[in-house]
């Protein structure tokens, strides 16, 4: 019998993946199945992007590129950090094959599995907001560090009437703290008083915080607030996003972090001992996304916008009031306690593919990607009608 480390069997495979795995398998057996599972834009990745991706490879940019990322990249991605007024310089910037490497390469580099202060916990403790993106979790336990989550469910998913509970939760033996805005799951934006209330707590605690902002462009409306902007807040703050969900590039695997020099060096370290870099060509394709592509990212914002909206008014037609995502491409739909036997049951039974909520610490919901078409959304909710769901 073979034996494994602690700390991978502590942690389970992702559960967004899993489910999309799934309804993949049973596409593959002729099913046809309406996935809302992944968290995937269901757009082509724009033209100028991927011309740009084939023009680096013809230009023979095939070889290893710097650990880092290229210096054109690193480049525009502070130039674009600048704009959103963020004072991150090139030499901040790490580019990384998909923001989940970037925060696993964060999540390495802060925690690890012997405590900090009086805490008698056994690894550095690492605070998340629930529901929580599904990979935080495995990638705290991954790094030795213990868990310590707080619940927005109750506040209708908002961090701003949550911050007392926060201040709860955070204390000196915080070592990190994980702000994912607009969030996924929920699609909840947070309003400036809520990150100025993480703000405090965090400069008072000595925290580093993550700040997740890979759905920044994808905002109906309120305003994003960048966490590394706020006064005391650049030099504990790393700052996440990536080019899957704005550009609709999910399989070139490109992301970045942001954060202050001293960061960089040592999240530098388990990029250039495990992946390398990102890959030199796609890294070319990004420096065209970042600079060349705000029309297209209005054009997916608007498409997922009346998406939402429809779905939202499908719900309500069919009595089920759910919170209205002001943000990303989620929707956390009420179902039953056991929300993994509903999932479960609702793909079976109608073909429709839906992560359930207690994989995000929400139980009792199943979470919907409306990154899919209005025709599929009105299919998926007429087969859950059908099936007795709704
Ligand atoms: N953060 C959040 C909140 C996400 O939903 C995702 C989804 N994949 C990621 C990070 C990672 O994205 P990627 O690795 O595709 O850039
Ligand atoms: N982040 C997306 C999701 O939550 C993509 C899958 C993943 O990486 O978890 O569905």
């Amino acid at each position: 019998m073979m034996e494994f480390s602690d700390r991978v069997t502590s942690v389970e495979p992702s559960a967004t993946l899993a489910v999309s795995n799934l309804a993949s398998e049973l596409e593959a057996d002729g099913v046809d199945v309406v996935d809302l599972s992944v968290g995937e834009p269901d757009f082509d990745t724009p033209e100028n992007i991927v011309e740009a991706g084939k023009a680096a490879m013809d230009a023979g940019h095939t070889g290893y590129a710097p650990s880092n990322g290229v210096p054109e990249l690193r480049d525009a991605i502070a130039e674009k950090l600048q704009g959103d007024g963020l004072g991150y310089e090139a030499d901040n910037v790490i580019v990384t094959p998909g923001a989940k490497q970037a925060l696993y390469e964060t999540f390495q580099t802060v925690v690890g599995p012997s405590g900090r202060g009086t805490s008698s916990r056994a690894g550095d403790e690492v605070v998340l907001l629930d529901p929580a993106w599904v990979s935080y979790e495995a990638m705290a336990k991954l790094a030795g560090g213990e868990l310590n989550r707080v619940d927005l469910a109750p506040h209708d998913f908002q961090l701003e009437p949550a911050l007392d509970d926060l201040a709860e939760a955070v204390s000196d033996d915080t070592e990190l703290l994980v702000v994912n805005s607009p969030s996924n799951p929920t699609g909840a934006v947070y309003s400036r008083a809520a990150m100025e209330g993480v703000r405090d707590l965090a400069v008072d605690h000595d925290v580093t915080v993550i700040s997740d902002e890979i759905y920044q462009h994808i905002n109906y409306g309120p305003e994003h607030v960048s966490l590394a902007g706020l006064d005391g807040m650049f030099e504990r703050t790393v700052t996440v996003n990536g080019f899957s969900k704005a550009y609709s590039m999910t399989g070139w695997r490109l992301g970045y972090l942001a954060a202050p020099e001293e960061i960089v060096s040592q999240a530098g370290k388990v990029q250039s001992h495990s992946v390398s870099s990102a890959a030199n060509f796609v890294q070319r394709a990004g420096v065209e996304a970042i600079q060349h592509t705000d029309d297209a990212i209005d054009e997916m914002v608007d498409a997922f916008e009346s998406r939402r909206d429809l779905l939202v008014d499908l719900f309500a037609e069919h009595g089920k009031d759910v919170s209205t995502p002001d943000g990303a491409f989620y929707l956390m739909l009420p179902v039953a306690d056991d929300d993994q036997e509903w999932c479960q049951e609702a793909l079976k039974d109608a073909h429709v593919a839906t992560v359930p909520g207690s994989a995000f610490g929400a139980p009792g919901y199943a979470r919907l990607s409306y990154a899919a078409s209005t025709e599929r959304l009105e299919e998926a909710v007429e087969r859950l009608v059908d099936a007795g769901y709704l």
